[in-house]
């Protein structure tokens, strides 16, 4: 069964710059093969590709290990393009979140969480999302439409254009880390995301290690197994709830792949060790998740499994149904997980001023989607969520 939702439409040029088609995104293979119609020995192509994705040039004019001819040939047919930015965005803590417009004028929105050791950009897979997780604000849209491998390396390569990150720096990376977090369910643009993350950890290029890469799920099961195989990366499991009952509220999905098979797909997975932990992401929520049962809960399911738990505080956003967890609850949450022995660091906030922590993503542009909350437990969110923030770029 394929686990694509459905393929990414071609880009329509309704509000597009260019129609011409766009180099990034395509794998080595495609990139050969594409040389090869220029007329051209496919070794140009790895030329091309360290241009492309080690020194960051978008201008066929620069590159001057080329030929002039083939140079001009390449501006004749192909584009090197990136999303185009409507809003930049910069919080006081340094977090940065770039709106983006794509070339039929769908927006997504790409975060930068720059720490003291690391840098993490969180990348959106889908315009939207099918799943209707209950504290995410993503969760409030309808799903548009899958990205394609271009649209979701392009968000790391605009991050890399407005950090200064070119030529890939080999240590002390700004952007160190990528997480798969963003808009979107990663698992259900499995071929897209995957030639994205093979593209960004291909050596000769943006050089990210597999390791610093880590694809979350909201608990597509198929996916998970076919993923470790596939792709390699580490794996963020969404799982905010340890009843089915719960979960089933809280990520619908669940009701498809309940805890016990989401379970057994993580002891599985391929390439879990102790050195490569699955990340449990679980959002407190007041009075819902957070009581220390739940947690001594947590930690006779996670037995057998690799496993670390990051805590986070509740972002709420605005006609959110829940209130984030005290101060208390979650130090005794976390005190439950650590004991038993799993890390179980509580997530700092991050880019709440402008919109840009974990769950809060949205698109400025999305109509949401009408009352899909269960039970009528909130009013309908309001459109047009980003608050007026100047913009930095
Ligand atoms: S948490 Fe992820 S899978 Fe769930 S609605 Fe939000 S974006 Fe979609």
């Amino acid at each position: 069964m394929s686990l694509a939702i459905s393929a990414a439409p071609a880009a329509q040029a309704a509000d597009s710059v260019s129609t011409k088609p766009n180099l990034i995104g395509l794998s080595k293979a495609e990139l050969k093969q594409a040389m090869v119609e220029l007329g051209e020995k496919p070794f140009r192509a790895t030329q091309l590709w360290h241009w492309m994705y080690h020194r960051g040039e978008t201008d066929f004019d620069r590159m001057t290990t080329l030929h002039k001819d083939f140079r001009a040939r390449l501006a004749d047919n192909y584009e090197i393009r990136r999303p185009r930015t409507s809003v930049d965005l910069k919080s006081v803590d340094g977090t940065r979140k770039w709106l983006l417009k794509m070339d039929d004028g769908n927006e997504i929105e790409t975060v930068h969480i720059p720490e003291e050791d690391r840098g993490t950009l969180c990348v959106s897979s889908q315009i939207g999302c099918t799943l209707t997780c209950s504290f995410c604000h993503t969760g409030t849209m309808r799903l548009v439409r899958n990205l394609t491998s271009a649209e979701i390396v392009g968000q790391v390569m605009l991050a890399r254009d407005g950090i200064g990150e070119w030529p890939s720096p080999s240590e002390g990376r700004m952007i160190s880390n990528i997480v798969m977090m963003g808009m979107g369910e990663p698992l259900y643009n499995f071929e897209e995301v995957k030639k994205a993350l093979h593209i960004c950890m291909d050596a000769e290029g943006i050089a990210l290690s597999r390791r610093r890469i880590t694809l979350s799920t909201s608990g597509i099961v198929p996916g998970i197994k076919r993923a470790g195989e596939e792709i390699g990366t580490m794996l963020a499991i969404s799982l905010h709830a340890v009843t089915d009952e719960l979960r089933n509220v809280l990520v619908p999905i669940n009701k498809k792949y309940p805890l016990k098979e989401l379970m057994d797909a993580c002891r599985t997975y391929p390439g879990a060790t102790n050195a490569r932990r699955i990340t449990f992401e679980y959002t407190m929520l007041k009075g819902i998740n957070d009581s220390p049962a739940e947690a001594r809960q947590l930690v006779r399911m996670l037995q057998g499994i690799p496993a670390k738990v990051n805590l986070i505080p509740f972002n709420p956003w605005p006609g959110a149904p829940y209130e984030c967890s005290t101060d208390e609850a979650i130090a005794k949450f976390a005190d439950i997980v650590n004991a038993a022995g799993y890390a179980s660091p509580v997530r700092t906030p991050r880019g709440r001023d402008i919109f840009a922590a974990c769950g809060q993503l949205k698109s400025a542009s999305e109509r949401p989607r009408k009352s899909r909350l269960d039970g009528g437990l909130a009013p309908a969110p309001q459109v047009g969520v980003l608050p007026q923030q100047p913009t930095v770029a």
